[in-house]
């Protein structure tokens, strides 16, 4: 294992093989999480950009069977934030001195993309980066998102294994996720990818491919994140994702693609209390505190147990800031774009 780990470290190339046999590995990964950490101080250094999370609305008319905002799910109390408070929080971020406000939801038309480039054009009075992470559109939505103003997008392709990808997601259709994202980085944004680790059937083949479809992308940030049974959903009797498969995926993720932007995802946090630390110390270099208010928030359930980091207070964000700190890292002051430039034409 260790001159795979030695190769990827210096020519950030593996293959799919080599993927996986890094994955099966079953003894301990310490090598890897070391050898992706030290590639992530050369590449991106030692700053750890915080991201301001504001989940606006949880409607949605997809059904993807793994996630607690699916259309079916009554037991949940849906909203939909106003412009003027979404606008808001993103003040109330920027006043912490957060230079990235990012804004996800679920999936649906209340929000028109008038509406939408209001928001972002508001914002954008500020000086910072806007992240959608809205969903499918089509070109001509995302060009205008573009043009107002938002200049980052997260979309997550969940799995890269088309027939997994028709069972999770039965009302989705895996040629339009892949034609979105190749429209993103058309369009000149920021482009984010990412799977989710664990699900029902997934292989370690599988996520092997992912890893090299990351790569293949070439893409500026990743989320990645082990799927946590959701107790409102069909999948509410599966296993759910491990945290070191997702730690490990984390890892090679960072190892092949030097210059991204990983976050310490909230379901890594979830799934172990030293989670954000470990993640952190194994590739990642971005965290995304929640900003959304409580009241909303408990309504934002993906998945169980999703608290997020709470900043809401002053305090607390400086916590989170000396926890970084403590951690031996330093906090990002600028907007912490990615040093990955978008090579647009490749997709032209
Ligand atoms: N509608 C947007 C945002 C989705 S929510 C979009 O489609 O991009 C953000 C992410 O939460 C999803 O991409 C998914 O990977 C993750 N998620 C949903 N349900 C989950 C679960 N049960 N466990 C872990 N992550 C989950």
């Amino acid at each position: 294992m260790e001159t795979l780990i030695k190769k990827a470290q210096t020519t950030h190339n593996l293959t799919k093989e080599e993927i996986k046999a890094l994955l099966d590995y079953d003894g301990r990964n310490d090598f890897l999480f070391e050898a992706a950490n030290e590639v992530r101080k050369r590449f991106v250094g030692d700053d750890v950009h915080l991201r301001a999370l504001i989940e606006f609305s949880n409607t949605c008319s997809n059904s993807c069977l793994y996630c607690g905002l699916r259309v079916q799910n009554q037991e949940i109390e849906r909203y939909n934030m106003e412009p003027k408070q979404i606008i808001k929080i993103a003040k109330h971020a920027i006043e912490l001195g957060l230079k990235t406000i990012v804004l996800q939801s679920g999936e649906d038309k209340v929000y028109d993309t008038e509406t939408l480039c209001e928001i972002i054009k508001e914002i954008k009075k500020y000086d910072v980066a806007i992240t959608l992470s809205i969903g499918e559109k089509n070109f001509e939505e995302y060009k205008k998102l573009k043009e107002n103003g938002a200049d980052r997008f997260l979309l997550r392709i969940e799995t890269t294994d088309e027939k997994l990808y028709k069972k999770m997601h039965p009302a989705m259709n895996f040629e339009n996720r892949m034609r979105c994202l190749h429209d993103l980085k058309k369009l000149g944004y920021e482009v984010g990818t990412g799977s989710l680790i664990g699900l029902p059937e997934q292989t370690t083949t599988s996520l092997a491919e992912d890893i090299l479809f990351f790569k293949k992308m070439n893409v500026q940030m990743l989320g990645l994140g082990p799927f946590i049974p959701n107790p409102q959903t069909p999948l509410k009797n599966e296993a759910g994702g491990s945290f070191e498969l997702s730690l490990k995926v984390l890892a090679i993720s960072r190892l092949l693609l030097p210059l991204a932007n990983i976050p310490a995802t909230t379901a890594m946090e979830t799934l172990s209390s030293n989670g954000r630390r470990l993640a952190l110390n194994a590739g990642a270099n971005v965290i995304m505190p929640n900003f959304t208010d409580d009241n909303y928030r408990k309504n934002y359930n993906l998945y169980p147990n999703k608290n997020g980091i709470n900043v809401s207070t002053k305090e607390s964000f400086n916590d989170l800031k000396k926890l970084i700190i403590a951690f031996g890292r330093t906090i990002g002051q600028d907007k912490g774009n990615s040093r990955n430039v978008n090579d647009q034409q490749t997709y032209n």
